[in-house]
């Protein structure tokens, strides 16, 4: 990649995060490498966007999300002024590490790749704690991290998840730390950490409509916390750019809000064909994670490397996510697809082995 001369200093070194491919012709391809939903919106979204939507791009986005964040605040049984959007949960992330990271940031070996290039872009210190030798994460590997602590609950990419009890043991073991839950995969089979902010003030719930609302290409994403917590994401957001969700998307934020019906049809489906396609590997003798994702880390039977498993996989038009990580090099990252796409994976896999 070219530098220009203008280039600051201090980011020259930046190493960006790498998304997952996006191949030109997606239909041509069995993609999985980026954990979208497997499922269109809600036709709700369709209704919403018709007619006057466009028209009224001409005017600028609500600075508040006001009508979008009502849903939502309802949607999770919060205030008003407990709820933010982003564009995209990694906007969200961003301020949250601009904002609430003076003293640095703690999180896991093996999680979210944003996170470390957040604190990069933001000259913030992250500190990282190896996950145990079994991917779990312990509150008590954290105790002497004064730094406010980022968790993917579930962790991504290995798909484990904390349980309410576990989450609570990180808020209790410092109340004057701020920790972060990052609830992207949390509809695919873990409970929210919403409901302890009645008892945390130092908790700040992020999640996203991309993965289980199927809004990815729409871009949004929130946060739930305290009113203050809240009051600061808008200094942040208002002091950078207050129009962050677009029109359109707010609306089809709340399209999906008001069809809970269909987003449960969704999950419940995704959650159905994780635990058929698990048995399916775990039968071909492929070591898995206990995943609440709606993706799959497994590492197939050796002699087949996670690599070669991945380019292989590839070259039969099938996408998947492979890291080149230590101690998950064996490993593959499969988004749960439809139930005849993971049929066909399975198909080219007992072929491949
Ligand atoms: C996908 C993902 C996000 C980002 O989601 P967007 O809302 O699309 O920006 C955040 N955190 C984790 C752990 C994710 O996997």
């Amino acid at each position: 990649m070219p530098i220009s001369r203008f280039f600051n200093q201090a980011l020259r070194t930046i190493t960006p995060y790498t998304p997952g491919e996006q191949p030109a012709g997606a239909q041509s391809w069995i993609k999985l490498n980026t954990n979208e939903s497997l499922f269109a919106p809600s036709p709700r979204v369709q209704l919403a966007l018709r007619g006057g939507a466009v028209d009224n791009l001409r005017l600028y986005s609500d600075p508040a999300c006001a009508a979008f964040l009502a849903k939502l605040a309802d949607t999770y049984g919060v205030r008003q002024t407990q709820v933010f959007a982003g564009n995209g949960s990694d906007e969200v992330l961003a301020f949250a590490f601009l904002a609430f990271c003076e003293a640095g940031a703690a999180f896991a070996d093996i999680t979210y790749g944003f996170y470390p290039v957040f604190a990069r872009l933001f000259g913030v210190s992250a500190q990282t704690i190896p996950l145990r030798a079994d991917f779990s994460l312990a509150a008590e590997d954290y105790a002497a991290c004064p730094q406010t602590v980022f968790i993917a609950n579930p962790n991504a990419p290995t798909g484990l998840a904390l349980g309410l009890t576990a989450v609570e043991a990180f808020l209790r073991q410092n109340t004057n730390r701020l920790v972060v839950v990052d609830e992207a995969y949390v509809d695919f089979g873990t409970q929210s950490a919403v409901c302890l902010l009645e008892k945390y003030d130092n908790l700040l719930v992020v999640g996203t409509f991309s993965k289980s609302r199927s809004l990815a290409g729409g871009r949004l994403g929130y946060a739930i916390g305290s009113e203050a917590l809240i009051a600061d994401l808008n200094t942040v957001k208002f002091s950078f750019n207050p129009y962050n969700v677009n029109r359109l998307t707010l609306l089809a934020g709340e399209a999906v809000l008001d069809d809970a019906p269909y987003f449960e049809a969704c999950r419940a489906a995704v959650i159905e064909t994780r635990g058929a396609c698990s048995a399916a590997l775990q039968a071909l003798g492929f070591t898995l994670t206990d995943s609440r994702a709606n993706f799959i880390f497994a590492a197939p039977p050796a002699p087949l490397s996670g690599e070669a498993y991945q380019r292989r996989l590839r070259e039969r038009g099938i996408l998947v996510r492979w890291f080149d990580a230590p101690r998950i090099q064996n490993y593959v990252r499969i988004t749960i697809g439809t139930h005849a796409q993971m049929q066909t994976l399975l198909a080219v896999t007992r072929e491949m082995l």
